[in-house]
């Protein structure tokens, strides 16, 4: 009998079988980013990414806080460690704080030890200035490696992208452009990327407030990532 179970393991172990036991299930983060969730009610979140900025920050903050909306901000360490005072504006107004890594560079070019450094000194920058930990990462430009996810997973984050791109950071769109973009797409569920670091968003300050007004006029309600990821539950 010993001989045949000892047969079995190795046909088990050529055949690329695990004899080992399975590992208990345990509540761990998701390494397939999340774009949207499945949902009747008429929920989105609005996203920010490549902030904190010393000029459009503040803008979209006022917008957000005259509409009592709360958004998500997807920071770069970098511009946290430039911009602390208004990264601290962030936070204290009641936004959920999102990691986007620190330098904001080709993640297709760096080996997972140089991206989870990334994204870990980003979540230092983050912590340092607001005593958050963040709890979700968007990786720059949306790009997926097996190196950004193993990086991703030894960081302990979910991945978070979006479903609905106005493209605002483009200099050729202008606000009803961008807003437009956004009325035509959305549904029940979306996340919806905006920058408030970059080239245009003087354009996305005043596309912000044209979308808020018509997407509550249908019903919308506006949410942060974790209330969104909640209302899937
Ligand atoms: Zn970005």
């Amino acid at each position: 009998m010993r001989r045949s179970a000892l047969y079995v393991c190795l046909i088990a172990c050529l055949l690329g079988w695990s004899v080992l036991p399975a590992r208990a299930n345990s509540p761990t983060p998701s390494y397939e980013p999340i774009h949207r969730i499945d949902t009747q009610k008429k929920v989105v979140a609005l996203t920010f990414d490549d902030g904190p900025d010393a000029i459009y920050t503040p803008k979209i903050l006022e917008v957000l806080h005259r509409n009592q909306v709360l958004a998500t901000f997807f920071v770069l360490g970098s511009q946290v460690d430039k911009h602390p005072r208004v990264m601290q504006w962030i936070y204290k107004a009641g936004h959920e704080i999102g990691n986007h890594g620190y330098h904001h560079g080709d993640l297709s070019k760096l080996t997972e030890h140089e991206v989870y450094e990334d994204i870990k000194r980003g979540e230092r920058s983050i912590l340092k200035t607001t005593g958050v930990l963040a709890q979700y990462y968007r990786p720059p430009g949306g790009v997926m490696t097996h190196d950004v996810m193993n990086a991703v997973q030894s960081c302990g984050y979910d991945i978070i992208h979006w479903s609905v791109d106005p493209r605002d950071w483009s200099l050729a769109r202008t606000a009803s452009v961008i807003a437009r973009s956004v009325k035509k797409s959305v549904a029940p569920g979306d996340i919806i990327l905006f920058h408030d670091g970059g080239l245009n968003q003087r354009q996305t300050v005043a596309a912000l407030q044209e979308l808020i007004t018509d997407l509550r006029s249908q019903g919308y309600r506006f949410v942060t990532v974790s209330q969104l990821l909640d209302a899937a539950k």
